[in-house]
């Protein structure tokens, strides 16, 4: 039995360096064991990381099962005068379309992601107006916000790009005013063929006050160096 003179670890009889600190084993009473097989394999072997497209196939097999069955009994078995299974239909059309194509475009950029996402929630609530008879909201109020929602968030995929921490929080509360004083726009206009903004210029003053000191601070280099130390940023 003998020891690493370095750091002192047990020494296997064929080891040639510490497997530690990988000194030289220099034994004259103990000459190193060639003929014994090493204690650890000196093959090295790593778990194959999932597939990608296996992944996606697999999802989209559950989706267009749970689709398709839901379909089916809607149609044969469960038919009512409500298409209900248009529900499930939408939402698996939507999960699919919110976590299939990320998985096989590497490389997809960040905005076109969120873009599709937005487009998949209109695909989901078309579905619902459809069976709701509900076309004239759709078209009159419910796409409106949901473009709307969507250019915001593609917009901001797009900015955030390296930015940082603090630049892109002032674009965030400035892409969530935006977005609520649309929203009240859309409804007046949808209800009373006016806008008259009224709650969501509160929303939008209180998005501006958390704007303009976040502003401040980012463009003074001496409070900003403050407020990265202070917050770990
Ligand atoms: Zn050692």
């Amino acid at each position: 039995m003998s020891y690493c003179v370095h750091c002192g670890v047990e020494l296997d009889p064929t080891a040639r360096t510490c497997p530690l600190c990988h000194t030289q084993v220099v034994d004259p009473q103990q000459p190193v064991d060639t003929e014994l097989p090493p204690p650890f394999p000196s093959r090295r072997e790593e778990v194959p990381p999932v597939s990608k497209k296996e992944v996606a196939l697999l999802l989209t097999a559950m989706l267009a099962s749970v689709a398709v069955c839901c379909g089916l009994l809607n149609l044969l078995f469960l038919h009512s005068s409500r298409p209900w299974s248009l529900y499930v239909i939408g939402a698996a059309v939507m999960l699919w379309m919110w976590l299939v194509p990320p998985l096989l475009l590497r490389g997809m950029p960040l905005w076109l992601r969120l873009g599709l996402d937005a487009c998949a929630v209109g695909v989901y609530v078309y579905l619902i107006s459809i069976d709701l008879h509900g076309l004239e909201w759709y078209l009159g109020l419910a796409l409106p916000i949901i473009l709307t929602g969507g250019a915001v968030v593609v917009a901001l995929g797009f900015l955030l790009r390296g930015r940082s921490i603090l630049s892109s929080l002032i674009l965030i509360i400035g892409g969530v005013g935006i977005f609520i004083m649309s929203i009240e726009l859309y409804v007046d206009r949808w209800l009373t063929g006016r806008w008259q903004p009224g709650w969501s210029l509160v929303v939008a003053a209180v998005c501006l006050s958390m704007m303009i000191p976040l502003i401040v601070v980012r463009w003074r280099p001496a409070l900003r160096d403050e407020v990265r130390k202070r917050f770990h940023m």
